[in-house]
């Protein structure tokens, strides 16, 4: 049976499980959760965490080693850059008017005076750039500070370059080191079923039911805008910019939607994304490496989607409109917020309250959004990696006229296996 099949099943099982339960038999899912599907859904968690830094660092460093002079790295930053900003403009603005039409703040009881949230000082983003040197360089792969391994990284690969026949004994040590880690990548994949099923059931089974019917037309708009940007803004960029079949695009990358949807977590995703967009979208090597680390950590549509639909939501709750001039504040701050938010599990929600107190919404209105936004998380992780993968599509069809390496095909395709 494909791999795909196989998450897909561990999906659908693990929601029926967790739903399942907790209707019929709470306690009888705080013990499966306990020894059964938590100790899965970690398992499979770091197993593939442990494989993102050494991946990011390798395959960084072959990459711009490989792509060889500093122009088509400008080239290709540039491009791939200016694709993550646009379309995180269009998907705010997808979701701020999926909302304002809809209008599920104001369908429904929403009872403010019990809302609560605590505002963690979200780190400003003039951070995230001024951070992006690793003054630390073993800290910053102890830490896993994605954008500093990045860094790190680009800074040996055009040492590499630079220095060719000399370095050429430790270009081959990290090329093999890739190797390890990419067939290790296709190892850890089998047990990928398996956590999901674990990831799916204790995400679904400690849901408050109640919860969820309360704010269903909150979730139906954010799922609808998620649809709409991945088929629409995704889709046609890949079929007119990238010149493929968007259903293809989307049914070979269908792997990774997967573990980002269970994990929720872009970066833990990585190795997965990366292996799949090579093997199964034949993005070559050189820019999968480079668009992709990047986008898990800077470009999160699925995120500032939320983020608009959010923004909305609650000033209907609070019966506070906005004018023209403040979304258009909504729609800068959640690029930036989305830029400033760490490929990890709920983060997009600390990052909101940024967005809210720019137009002055309170910030207790996460309170009530806070009990779903573990499901929603899924949903929008999975559409944050399927940018990033649209973009290195897009970035290597362009890039095409200048003779990249093709990526390599030892391994089978990743939907094949
Ligand atoms: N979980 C998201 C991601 O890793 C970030 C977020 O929106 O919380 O892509």
């Amino acid at each position: 049976m494909k791999l795909t099949t196989r998450i897909l099943i561990g999906l659908g099982l693990g929601a029926m499980t967790g739903l399942i339960l907790n209707i019929f038999s709470p306690e009888l899912f705080t013990v499966l959760d306990k020894f059964l599907f938590t100790p899965l859904g970690k398992i499979f968690i770091n197993l593939i965490s442990m494989l993102v830094v050494p991946i990011v660092l390798f395959s960084i460093i072959l990459g711009t080693a490989g792509l060889g002079d500093p122009k088509k790295l400008g080239r290709i930053g540039f491009k791939t850059v200016s694709f993550f900003l646009a379309t995180t403009a269009i998907a705010i603005s997808i979701g701020l008017a999926l909302a304002y039409l809809i209008k599920p703040g104001l369908i429904g009881q929403f009872d403010t005076s019990g809302a609560e949230f605590k505002a963690e000082k979200a780190p400003p983003v003039s951070d995230t750039f001024l951070n992006l040197i690793p003054a630390n360089p073993f800290e910053a792969l102890t830490a896993g500070n994605m954008l500093q391994v990045i860094v790190l990284a680009l800074f040996i690969g055009i040492a590499l370059t630079a220095l060719g026949e000399k370095t050429k004994g430790i270009f081959n040590l990290i090329e093999q080191g890739n190797e390890i880690m990419m067939y290790l990548v296709g190892l850890v994949m089998k047990f990928a079923p398996y956590g999901t099923f674990g990831l799916i059931a204790t995400a679904i089974g400690s849901q408050g039911l109640d919860a969820i019917k309360a704010m269903g037309v909150y979730m139906i708009v954010v799922v609808l805008a998620l649809v709409v940007h991945a088929l629409i803004t995704y889709g046609s960029s890949v079929y007119f910019i990238g010149k493929k079949n968007p259903f293809w695009f989307f049914k070979q990358f269908s792997p990774a939607m997967g573990v980002a949807f269970s994990t929720s977590s872009s970066n833990a995703t990585l190795p997965v994304s990366m292996e799949t967009a090579q093997k199964n979208l034949r993005v070559p090597e050189s820019v999968s490496s480079f668009v992709q680390p990047l986008g898990a950590t800077i470009n999160m549509d699925g995120t500032a989607i939320m983020q608009g639909v959010a923004t909305l939501f609650i000033a209907q709750v609070y019966g506070a409109d906005l004018t023209l001039a403040e979304l258009l504040t909504v729609v800068l701050t959640a690029v930036l917020a989305s830029i400033g938010t760490a490929g990890v599990p709920g983060v997009g929600l600390i990052m909101l309250a940024m967005v809210l107190q720019s137009v002055g919404l309170p910030v207790e209105g996460i309170g009530l959004i806070l009990g779903i936004d573990r499901l929603l998380d899924m949903a929008r992780t999975a559409v944050n990696i399927t940018g990033d993968a649209a973009c290195a599509v897009i970035v290597s069809e362009s890039e095409k006229k200048h003779a990249l390496r093709p990526a390599k095909s030892k391994v089978k395709n990743v939907a094949e296996e």
